[in-house]
Formats: structure tokens, sequence, C-alpha cells
């Protein structure tokens, strides 16, 4: 929503040594500043923060970004508080976003006034709560105290089919059906929710989108909530996570569980690091937003699920999901309950004590892929056992982590009854398609480095404004940075991305992420300047010319034989090789 030049100026005016060294204590060292990284535990600083470059980079874990990425990854803010906050520290004022066209307008206008329907709704039945002895006898009963239903927000429903008019004198509003708290059928208008105890729902910016419900007494169905709506897309949302993130980062972990009163009796018992996917299972978006809140390195995404048949299933659902996300950095581990339990009351009867240990107790990703597809194999024979590497070779090639695929491999080889470079050989193919560009095909023989389209990408790091030289022509078609380094033309040909640090910010999310990132590194590692960066751009363009040269000779050399033209098209070929080659330094 904030138009990329303010971001572009933001990113000029501020200098990343200063707002990273309000957090952690920088030294002079070269060009650079190191310190100690407040993403991991060392002793010996790993964590480099360029000036030149407007990033910060560790070593030990790998964590990198800009000014804006800092302030999120470290500091917790959302994308648009971390913009803010930085242009408060250089006077400059976020632009308020202006609608292009007139359906933007009416969108915004419309969400706008979703949100503070849903917000006048949620003190509505607050005060609803306070005014109905049986809601708050049922949450006596639940054993929830009066702090923890006032820091959720939750209040009740009444049981009235038009109960909301008092809070909302024009009921007929469309708007009111449009946010999902008014249903309309057979020319009549009712509430959703009625004798129901409301959970708010928060998005990360901490304003209502939606609502979960549960009734009081017997009815179904017994959780009911929100429909999807503009602001409220189930599989994106997470319960409870605004009021964890602290606890998240203190804990060093995050707990999934399932329901919104597990998030309270767990919040209530000093868990307070506990969210809840809103019934649906686990999505990719889910898993991407957890991790990227576990910003130690080491610290630990547990999903729990009860211990029936369903929870297996649903955690099972969640272990594939996870496989192409899991870091090596952050481990993600599967805690089934015993049978008959559920996060609420286990805690209740066994305290926040009993559930972390079960926490420390619980399976990690490895254990509970192997556990499970050990139980599906009969490992006796070997069909059974082939049947097993069938199974898992699919699994194991979905996982992103290298070190932890690495790993797997090895200890499927015993199971499998075969030698580990057997495994290795069958699951990770020299051919096998690369999920993630991050990730090596073979952990242990990682792709040569250093092609010319590495090179070239580096010096973009430095200087972006090089790639305005850039021959795309070229370019290896093969090479993974070619489509990049045409990305990265195509922006500047629109007038974008002045520094390297806007560059991450412009693809950072995208196909390229790893490849600019590694870059950067390497940028960050050379302490190449922008006059080293000019030169050796030059250089390396000439080194394409040349290698192109060499496939003409090549091409020509095997058709050449008799044929006078080409003779002569081979010697002038030959010739402008050895020009290129005296333009080399
Ligand atoms: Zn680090």
């Amino acid at each position: 929503m904030i138009p990329d030049s303010f971001k572009q100026d933001l990113l000029n005016r501020v200098d990343i040594v200063d707002v990273v060294g309000r957090y952690v204590q920088l030294k002079k060292a070269g060009a650079n500043y190191s310190g100690l990284c407040p993403f991991h535990d060392e002793k010996t600083p790993s964590f480099t923060v360029s000036p030149a470059k407007q990033f910060y980079h560790c070593f030990g874990c790998q964590k990198h970004g800009n000014a804006i990425g800092f302030l999120i990854d470290y500091g917790g803010m959302g994308y648009v508080d971390a913009i803010k906050e930085l242009a408060s520290t250089v006077g400059m004022q976020v632009p308020e976003w202006q609608p292009r066209t007139p359906e933007e307008a009416k969108r915004k206008e419309r969400d706008t006034d979703l949100a503070s329907i849903l917000q006048r709704a949620m003190e509505f039945y607050r005060v609803e709560l306070k005014r109905t002895p049986r809601a708050v006898e049922y949450l006596k009963r639940r054993a929830l105290s009066g702090e923890v239903a006032a820091r959720f927000g939750v209040g009740y429903a009444p049981d009235d089919w038009q109960g909301l008019k008092r809070a909302f004198p024009e009921y007929d509003h469309a708007a009111l059906v449009e946010c999902g708290l008014v249903i309309e059928g057979e020319g009549k208008r009712y509430d959703r929710f009625r004798d129901r105890v409301m959970f708010p729902i928060f998005n990360r910016r901490d304003t209502v989108v939606g609502f979960g419900g549960r009734v009081l007494g017997e009815g179904e169905p017994k959780y009911l909530n929100s429909p999807e709506t503009p602001l409220f897309q189930k599989g994106q949302e997470l319960y409870g996570l605004g009021h964890a993130r602290e606890a998240i980062h203190q804990a060093k972990r995050a707990l999934v569980v399932e329901g919104y009163m597990d998030v309270l009796a767990l919040a209530q018992h000093g868990v307070g690091y506990a969210v809840a996917t809103l019934g649906t299972a686990t999505t990719p978006v889910h898993v991407t937003r957890l991790l990227r809140e576990l910003r130690e390195s080491g610290a630990e995404l547990v999903f729990c699920f009860d211990g029936d048949a369903a929870g297996r299933k649903a955690a099972w659902r969640a272990l594939e999901v996870s496989l192409p996300l899991a870091t090596d950095a952050n481990p993600v581990r599967f805690l089934l309950l015993p049978e008959g339990d559920d996060p609420d009351s286990y805690v209740r009867a066994h305290g926040r004590e009993g559930i972390e240990r079960l926490m420390v107790r619980s399976q990690t990703l490895s254990e509970f892929l192997l556990g499970e597809l050990r139980a599906q194999s009969n490992l006796a024979t070997p069909e059974g056992r082939s049947r097993f590497m069938v199974t898992a070779r699919p699994l194991v090639q979905r996982l992103a982590a290298p070190m932890l695929r690495l790993q797997l491999t090895r200890a499927i080889a015993p199971i499998a009854q075969v030698a580990p470079e057997d495994v290795q050989r069958l699951f990770l193919p020299e051919d096998a398609p690369r999920y993630r560009s991050t990730a090596p095909v073979r952990a242990s023989a990682p792709r040569a480095p250093s092609s010319e389209e590495q090179g070239l990408l580096r010096c973009l790091m430095v200087d972006p404004a090089l790639a305005q030289a850039l021959e795309e022509d070229l370019l290896d078609a093969q090479a993974p940075e070619s489509a990049a380094l045409r990305d990265i033309a195509a922006a500047l040909a629109e007038g974008d991305a002045p520094s390297g640090g806007m560059l991450v910010e412009r693809f950072s999310g995208g196909v390229h992420e790893a490849l600019i990132f590694r870059a950067q590194a390497a940028a960050l590692d050379s302490q190449l300047d922008a006059a080293g960066a000019a030169h050796e751009f030059r250089q390396l363009q000439i080194a394409l010319r040349i290698r192109r040269k060499h496939r003409e000779i090549e091409a020509l050399k095997t058709r050449v034989v008799g044929d006078a033209a080409l003779n002569a098209e081979l010697n002038q070929s030959i010739k402008e090789l050895h020009q290129l080659k005296s333009q080399r330094s």
C-alpha cells in the first residue's frame, strides 16, 4: 500500500548502521560494522552490517535484510509499522495510500467500514457478556479468569434473532451481511451468532476481522466461525498471534493448537506462546508466518494435535505442508496428546510444566515422518522395505532444509537395509528437480559456484544501476541467475531500485529471493565498492562475449571442412576472439 518511491527515498535516507546500532553494539571492522548476532546465541561476532550496501547479514544463522527487514525481524513489527517507525526517525511522513482507480477507492472504503463494524460488534458483545450471568457462569465453569477473557476480548452474542439491532440501528445496511455478522434469507435478516461465547479474531495489525463463537449449551455446531469475507480468510489467520508474539520471542517456541479455548487456557496457565488455526487444516501461509515469528536460530515450532486418528491425520497434513518450508535453523516438532485429552484439559490437569515436558519429549519432524512410514510398511520383507522407500522418496525430496535432508537419508538407510550412498543416489539424483533454489540438490556436493552470471548478480548488489549496461543476449539461458538478472534490468528500466537494500526489498518473497540473498552475502564478503563493481561488471561481460565466441567457433569447426566461406568466417571469429581477450585486464 505504501508507494515504492517512498520506500526508496526512505531507504536512501536512513542509515542501517544507526537503525541496527540502537539494538546491537556494533564495532567498525574494515568497510563494515560487526557485532554479536541478535538472532542467535554466539560468543564471537558473525553479524555484519554494511553501510555501503545498506544491509545486514549474519554468517552464523544466515539472517539478512535491509533496515525495514531488521525492524520486522528483530523488532517484531508489522511491515507498515516498521516503515512508519523508520520514517519518523528521519522526519519523513508516510503518505496516505492514494487509491489509483475508483474501484480501489471503493474497496478501501468498504474495508474500513467493515473493520469499524466488527470493532463495534466486539464492544457490543463484551458489554453483553457482563450483563449475562449465564455466559459468565459458563466461562467460570471452564475455569477461565476474567483477566484472560478481557485480554482476548471475549464477549457474548445474546440469544436473540436480531440482537445486533441494539448496536446497529441501521440493521438493514448491506455491510452487516458483507462482514458476516448478519444472514439474509427469504426477505428476512437475522444475527449469525446467537447465544454464543464470542472470540474476536484479530489480524496481524490487531484489527478485528472476524469472530469465532462457541455455543453455551448443547446446540450445533459447537463452534461457528465468521464466513470468508473481504477481511477474513480462514487459511491465513492464526488466532492469538498478536497476543502470543512477545511470549514466542521469549520462550523461543511457538505452539500451534486447534481451538480458541485451548489458546486461552494455555495463556492462563502461563503458556502464552500458543496460537490456533481456525478450524482449517494447516496451510503454507500459517507455517510461513510462524517461521517468520521464530526470530532466533534454534527457536522451534511445535504442532499440537489430539492423540486420536483425526489428530494424527491433521498432524500428517501439517508435516506435508512444513516440508518445503522448514529450515535447518528452526526445528519443527509434533506433539500428539494422550488420547482423550486436548490442550485445554491437559494444561488444566498438569499445568505449564506438564505440557512443556510433553513438548520437550515430542517427536521431531524426522522422527514423526519415519515413525508414520514404518507403521505403514511391512519391513520384514524386501517388498515391504522397497515400498517404504517408494513412499519416503517424494517426502524427503520435498524437504527444503539441506542438512536435515541429509540426516534423513542417513536414517532411512538402516531401516530399508541399504547403504546410505544408495539412498542418496536413489532419492537425490543429479537431475532431481530443485524445489527451492537455496537448497543444493545434494547437500554433500553443492553446485560449483562462481559462474559469470553469479558474478554479475553480485556486482548488481553493490550498484544496481550497472544493470543498465547488461547485455541480456549474452546470458546463458540455463543459468538460474539469468532470469534474476533480466528481472533486475527490467525493474531498473522502470526506474526502480537505486540501492542493493532496495533490491532485497523488491524481490523478497519472489522466485529470485534465494539467489539475490546469496549474491548479497557474496557482495558483503567481497568488500567490493562501486568502482570495483563497475570494473568487475565490465570484465564479466567481456568474459561472456568470449564464451559466446568460443561456442561459435566450436560450432563452425564441425562444419567447416572444404567450405571456403565458412573457413573465412572461422578465421574472422578467431581474430575477434583474440581482440576480446586483449580487452581483459
Ligand atoms: Zn545470527
